[in-house]
């Protein structure tokens, strides 16, 4: 048995898209419920994957049923997570080495799957999209769109506390309690020790490490983990989300997020003992820029910003686990029936995409299994930050009052960017220039975000991911964090900590531009303020993305 003792209606495992949103809606149901993260929200594939909103034309052509889906939860969360998403639209590009007859077909798959799809000629596609590659010879127009999953996971997150969820980060599950064939709990460790939390149901969301969950309740779940490397550019090229036209492949998407924009990705399944790997291989930088530039010509002189890549939760269904059944939609397992263990869900697959309806299915069976009859109500209510506004006498006064600070805020954190304090002049003052990031937005990341370390800030706030990539405002950030608390020590190993981060997705992207300003970055930190100079331990608990 662990040292404390807690007692809950259930106890939800991983703090990506699909845990925080079963968190939401057990607890907008009126469930007591315990969210448990090993490291941060996000950490997993939802902080590591491309931001599209799909409208479902992606899967058209090869799983019909999982783009209905997909285009009936993009109408949702334009309406529930307006904050989150940016509405691009989307354009689908034949090249010449395409086939204009797939581009029919796939038209018609759109249209009977109830996503509209207008085709445009290539000088009409060109007029509203002017990166696209010149030399098309078809697109089509679908309400593909951008979607910010940092955002959404801590909207979702937000909402669960504020409706009684309790969310603990750093907090690695190590095992699960069975009595009588019946889970009645987990066993978990933190820096603060070990803990147990004891919940007739636990429901399993833990993406990839969905298998490694499940072996500690002793059931087995064949995961097929599925590698995927982006690129991002230090500026965005394009202002819709461009796909090409053709069966899906490496390389072909180009997402804008924000101020740069993200091109991917690859595919490929990997052992799942390296699934925490989530280093960029030098042939999957030359792959992705060899098929993106086909699509957008002027990717080729753009400066690369950094690497990453990410591991899809996919799930070998069938008995063979060769591969070939596998499924990119929604599992749910209730492993009463499937394994003959009551009071254990496994809830994977699936996308960002569909995040809410993944969360509906798998609360929907906690409520059965509770003998609750609350009904889900997260497809209408509005996550925080995405509550309706009365519309402003006049639009253009109001913007104008804002500074630009308050403006990016706005954008990041929706309607809350009124608990930003601007109201002295520190406050307004910039802590990251590139995302427009200013002292009064680091406070309320640290107050009322929980952001304790410098990755819990960026996921937050943006602070650290623009073109700078750190140089500038790290330690800035890290001198606020040692202000707060005082733990000057803590914060330098932080600052380090975060910068070696920094440099793992550069690393694979280290030429021209791109090293020259990684390395103007480490005389920053290395001769300026003698950062190796500073013998400081390293942090135990590391924050390791
Ligand atoms: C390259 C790539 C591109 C993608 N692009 C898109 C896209 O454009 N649009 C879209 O809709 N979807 C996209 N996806 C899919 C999407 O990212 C995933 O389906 C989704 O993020 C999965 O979320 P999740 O919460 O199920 O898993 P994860 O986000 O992986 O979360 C699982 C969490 O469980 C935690 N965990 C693991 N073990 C433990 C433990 N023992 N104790 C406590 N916590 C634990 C992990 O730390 C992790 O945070 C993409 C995926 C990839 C890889």
């Amino acid at each position: 048995m662990g040292k404390k003792i807690q007692n809950y209606d259930v106890v939800v495992i991983g703090g990506g898209i699909t845990g925080a949103g079963v968190a939401r809606d057990c607890a907008m149901r009126g469930l007591r419920v315990v969210l448990l993260e090993a490291f941060d929200i996000t950490h997993g594939a939802t902080g590591r994957n491309h931001g599209l909103m799909h409208s479902g034309a992606r899967y058209v052509m090869s799983d019909p049923e999982n783009a209905k889906e997909c285009i009936r939860e993009n109408r949702i969360l334009r309406r529930i997570a307006r904050h989150c998403v940016e509405e691009t639209d989307g354009l689908f590009v034949s090249l010449p080495d395409d086939d204009l007859d797939y581009q029919r077909r796939f038209i018609k798959a759109c249209l009977k799957a109830g996503i509209s799809a207008e085709e445009l000629a290539p000088d009409e596609a060109l007029a509203i999209e002017s990166s696209v590659n010149p030399k098309l010879i078809g697109a089509v127009r679908v309400p593909d769109a951008a979607i910010d999953p940092f955002r959404l996971t801590i909207a979702n997150v937000l909402d669960a506390q504020m409706h009684g969820a309790t969310v603990l980060t750093n907090h690695r599950v190590t095992g699960i309690l069975v009595e009588s064939g019946t889970v009645a709990g987990v066993e978990a460790e933190s820096k603060d020790g070990k803990f147990t939390f004891l919940a007739p149901v636990v429901v399993n969301a833990a993406g990839a490490w969905c298998q490694q969950i499940a072996s500690l309740a002793g059931v087995t779940i064949n995961m097929f983990p599925a590698r995927g490397a982006l690129l991002i550019f230090g500026h965005r090229v394009n202002h819709m989300v461009i796909n090409r036209c053709r069966k899906p492949s490496n390389g072909d998407i180009l997402v804008p997020d924000d101020i740069v924009c993200v091109l991917g990705t690859t595919s490929n399944r990997v052992p799942i003992e390296e699934i925490d790997n989530t280093c960029v291989t030098a042939q999957e930088v030359d792959l992705l820029l060899q098929e993106g530039v086909k699509l957008v010509p002027s990717l080729e002189r753009t400066r690369i910003l950094r690497a990453y890549a990410g591991v899809r939760p996919l799930v070998a269904l069938g008995e063979d686990d060769s591969g070939r059944n596998i499924s990119r939609g929604i599992v749910l397992f209730d492993h009463k029936e499937r394994d003959g263990l009551d009071g254990f869900i496994t809830i994977t697959g699936g996308k960002i995409m569909t995040y809410r309806l993944m969360a509906q299915k798998a609360t929907d069976l906690v409520c059965r299994k509770l003998g609750v009859t609350a009904v889900c109500a997260t497809a209408t209510r509005p996550l925080p930050g995405s509550e309706p506004v009365a519309e402003p006498d006049d639009d253009e006064e109001v913007e104008n009052t804002m500074s630009f600070a308050h403006r990016a805020a706005l954008g990041r954190h929706g309607t809350r960017v009124e608990m930003i304090s601007e109201d002295k002049p520190e406050q307004r003052a910039l802590v990251c220039e590139c995302e427009h990031v200013s002292h009064g937005e680091v406070n309320y990341a640290i107050k009322e975000l929980k952001a304790d370390s410098m990755e819990k800030l960026r996921r937050r706030t943006r602070l650290g991911m623009g073109t700078c990539q750190g140089k500038m405002c790290a330690c800035r950030a890290a001198s606020l964090f040692s202000q707060a608390d005082g733990d000057v020590e803590r914060h330098v190993s932080d600052l380090k900590m975060f910068l070696n981060e920094r440099w793992k997705g550069i690393r694979p992207i280290a030429w021209g531009s791109a090293l020259s300003e990684a390395q103007l970055s480490a005389m920053t930190y290395q001769s300026l303020c003698g950062i190796d100079r500073i013998n400081y331990s390293s942090p135990t608990d590391s924050d390791k993305q």
